[in-house]
């Protein structure tokens, strides 16, 4: 089975992974079966009425008890779709930093990536679409098992009856405290990896490390053996506090790591609007507005006190109090905010271009410490010379 996650398919199909874009904050996976209902608090949408229709249709019902439409889109999974609708099982990397470090990382067919933890699997479904091969770490192990088996649906991993590390697709989870053991992966260990004939250790050569774990420092000493030896790797320590981020920098350090940088990444979304021009003349208008406003309601206040001392009966005073309160005529346009109101970019007023920005954006906002080492400094001559032979 190929990944949904990686290739383009035109229809929906029976036994699909799909999306099911409900509203911008709900997205559920549904699995597509023949006799398969999709049930929402607007209504049950039939897989059937799915099935043979291009990704993205959306799919619409008559909702229950009015004679209104209730719609869903159905879309094909990506990472980034599957990060906004992943069940939680813990906090997660957003597409704001997974994608920034992945562009920085250069992140491509030559990049074999060493994830840890794995966690809810928001990021190494992103690794694993752009990389040549996942090594990803957890020691949590019902949270390995619950990784491993969304791996093998999601075709990342193949099933345990595939005969080959090749059919085993480009992702190997393994069951590890990487603080404590490392990043070593032998034949002894719970993992995923397939291991050939006479193979007693996995060769990890990794170029690029990512570390979500409360203490990376202590992880940092365990990759000199499991990182390229012979090209510049690169590593990610992803930490939401400050003296995280500085007992990192402490380890990269002494660990031989140099060009050490961090970053947060904030995301914001910009809106483009029309603002209405104001005149000092508008100003002038809101200013006696607000005056005689509030001498009339100084006045009624006023009025009504005096109505309460004076002892007047409840259905006086009522009746009294109606036919006191200053009847209000339906403000004219007021360029304020209270009175008509105008639909913006109304043609019969002037409108400035203005951009909003928007606070509300989702993204888990942690420091990301980059770092850098090469371990051989030394010219492999035969690469070189092989290099250079090519590119003539
Ligand atoms: N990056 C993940 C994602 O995008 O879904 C989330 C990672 S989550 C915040 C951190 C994970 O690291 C947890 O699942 C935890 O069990 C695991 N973890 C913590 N310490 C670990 C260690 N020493 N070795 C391996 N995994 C560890």
């Amino acid at each position: 089975m190929n990944s949904v996650f990686s290739e383009y398919k035109d229809f929906i199909q029976e036994g699909d992974l799909a999306l099911a874009w409900i509203s911008r904050n709900n997205i559920k996976a549904i699995t597509i079966e023949k006799d398969g209902v999709f049930n929402t608090r607007y209504g049950s949408f039939l897989h059937s009425g799915m099935i043979g229709k291009p990704y993205g249709s959306q799919i619409a019902i008559r909702t229950k008890g009015n004679n209104k439409f209730a719609f869903i889109h159905i879309l094909q999974p990506t990472p980034e779709l599957w990060t906004l609708s992943l069940p939680h099982r813990t906090q997660i990397v957003y597409t704001p930093d997974s994608s920034y470090i992945m562009q920085r990382f250069n992140c491509g067919p030559n990049t074999r990536v060493i994830e840890a933890g794995t966690g809810s699997g928001s990021f190494s479904h992103a690794f694993a679409r752009s990389s040549n091969h996942l090594f990803t770490f957890e020691f949590h192990e019902v949270r390995y098992e619950q990784a491993l088996e969304e791996f093998q649906d999601h075709g990342l991993i193949g099933n345990d009856d595939a005969k080959s590390n090749e059919a085993f697709k480009n992702v190997t989870i393994t069951h590890r405290d990487v603080c404590e053991n490392g990043f070593t992966i032998k034949q002894t260990d719970k993992t995923s990896y397939k291991f050939a004939e006479g193979e007693d250790e996995v060769k990890i050569n990794a170029n690029v490390v990512f570390l979500d774990l409360p203490a990376p420092w202590n992880a940092i000493p365990n990759l000199d053996q499991v990182i390229s030896k012979n090209e510049k790797v690169g590593v990610c320590c992803f930490s939401p506090c400050i003296e995280q981020v500085d007992k990192t920098i402490e380890s990269l350090i002494g660990n031989g790591w140099t060009e050490i940088e961090m970053v947060e990444i904030q995301g914001k979304q910009y809106e483009a609007r029309r603002q209405m021009e104001r005149t000092l003349d508008d100003a002038l208008i809101r200013l006696k507005d607000i005056k005689s406003r509030k001498l009339e309601g100084v006045e009624r206040r006023k009025r009504l006190l005096e109505e309460t001392m004076n002892d007047i009966s409840h259905e006086e005073k009522t009746e009294d109090k109606d036919s006191k309160r200053p009847s209000v005529a339906k403000t004219r346009y007021n360029p304020f905010g209270k009175g008509q109101r105008i639909k913006e970019g109304d043609s019969n007023y002037s409108w400035l271009q203005v951009t909003k920005v928007e606070s509300e954006i989702k993204s888990h906002t942690s420091y990301l410490t980059f770092a850098y080492k090469t371990i051989s400094k030394e010219r492999d001559v035969e690469l070189v010379s092989k290099l250079i032979e090519n590119s003539g």
